[in-house]
């Protein structure tokens, strides 16, 4: 808490105190929270750092809850592979995997939202609410449990089966809207109005954000203090692609890394690609669009943080990529085969795109590429369902030898 000095509108610098509150009173823009960075880069180096705990609180400085009041289920901390196979298929010498779906519910949600809980808490809120599009609801439900918090889940219908058994299993009460994203949004945004609940990412969405950054951290810690020359994002709101980049600038603010000469690129899926479009249009705000995709942890239309993730792509020289959506179950075997990783749909629009960029040339051979993973298969299984193929035998020897014709 002492390293956090304020909220700051995004968008007319208006400073606010650490209140529950998201959004500007003068100009409606969202709120940020602010630090104190020189007391941060007194406080941190390198190695006290490495000697913190092996999850997002060795970032602590840098997140706004204090330390005593961690949340931990063991968030964060995942591991950076270096995808030698998939790297040589695509001709890329150092094309690294962040496997963010080993988290504890299984998608790097619960980096904000471990963040949000511990927050939740020191504001003495008593339930924990989202509006996800199903990884969100397992986090919220988890987090919440290890917190002692009730929880209650909106999502549009028709989530995957994995994503709703994944959220109810922690006793999150669950409930499911007749509608998209965006008008499960519009519905919450009211009752956040009239709850005195902490919806991480309604009222709470500043300090949820902030979450996000710990993937940065974490990526030029594990590349030994450097930032990545690419990093592919999935986008769904937007809010993801921005942290990183946000993490990355701190920790060359604070000197602990040197430059940061990193190309943001976004990656969405075909039939929900608002933040796609608008950038290759070159325009600075999203028109919001009405998702069709198999990628559902992706589907939003109208999303939040697009013209911050359009800001985060031209600063940062990136660019926008949609993925074709028959490419997207091609792409998830692609990466399993090659790496042993299983992902969900938003990973296999990231190797897609992976795949697109080095297509077009936009990535060297040489060229040090993280590629996000930041959700799990096991939750979407329905998508490579008709892939399975088995041979079925008898317990006896020759019936094993009749399918196996050496
Ligand atoms: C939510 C989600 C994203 C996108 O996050 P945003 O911050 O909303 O852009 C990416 N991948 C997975 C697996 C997600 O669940
Ligand atoms: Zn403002």
């Amino acid at each position: 808490m002492s390293y956090v000095k304020c909220l700051t509108c995004k968008q007319c610098n208006n400073q606010y105190p650490i209140d529950p509150i998201n959004v500007c009173e003068l100009c409606f823009g969202p709120l940020e929270v602010s630090y104190d960075y020189e007391k941060i880069s007194r406080s941190v180096t390198r190695s006290s750092i490495s000697n913190g705990p092996l999850n997002i609180w060795r970032y602590h400085q840098f997140l706004p809850v204090s330390l005593e009041n961690a949340i931990d289920i063991g968030t964060g901390f995942t591991p950076l592979i270096h995808a030698k196979n998939l790297g040589a298929l695509l001709g890329l010498k150092n094309l690294y995997i962040k496997n963010d779906s080993v988290n504890p519910s299984y998608s790097f949600k619960d980096r904000p939202v471990a963040v949000t809980t511990a927050k939740a808490l020191e504001f003495d809120f008593k339930i924990l609410a989202c509006v996800s599009t199903g990884n969100l609801m397992g986090s919220v439900g988890a987090h919440a449990a290890k917190a002692k918090m009730k929880s209650y889940v909106f999502f549009p219908k028709g989530l995957e089966k994995g994503k709703i058994i994944g959220s109810s299993i922690y006793g999150a009460r669950l409930i499911s809207v007749d509608g998209n994203y965006d008008e499960v949004n519009r519905l919450c945004s009211e009752l956040a109005d009239n709850f005195k609940w902490a919806f991480v990412n309604i009222n709470m969405r500043a300090y949820y954000a902030e979450g996000s950054k710990t993937l940065g951290f974490e990526v030029a810690e594990q590349l030994n203090w450097k930032a990545p020359a690419h990093c592919v994002v999935p986008a769904a709101s937007g809010e993801l692609h921005t942290k990183i980049w946000k993490g990355l600038m701190e920790m060359k603010d604070v000197g602990l890394i040197e430059k940061v000469n990193t190309k943001m690129h976004l990656a969405q899926p075909e039939g929900c690609s608002p933040i796609v479009k608008a950038f290759n249009n070159k325009e600075t705000q999203v028109t919001p669009i009405k998702p069709n995709t198999i990628a559902k942890s992706l589907a939003i239309g109208n999303p939040a943080s697009g013209p911050f993730a359009l800001k985060t792509l031209k600063d940062s020289s990136g660019s926008a990529i949609a993925a074709p959506e028959e490419e997207i179950s091609e792409c998830i075997q692609l990466l399993a085969e090659t790496e042993g990783i299983f992902t969900e749909t938003a990973g296999g629009v990231v190797i897609s795109s992976l795949r697109s960029l080095v297509k077009k040339n936009k990535i060297n051979s040489e060229d040090i590429t993280v590629a996000f993973i930041t959700g799990n298969g096991l939750k979407t299984q329905e998508i490579v369902e008709d892939t399975v193929e088995y041979d079925e035998i008898k317990p006896t020897y020759k019936s094993f030898e009749e399918i196996i014709k050496i």
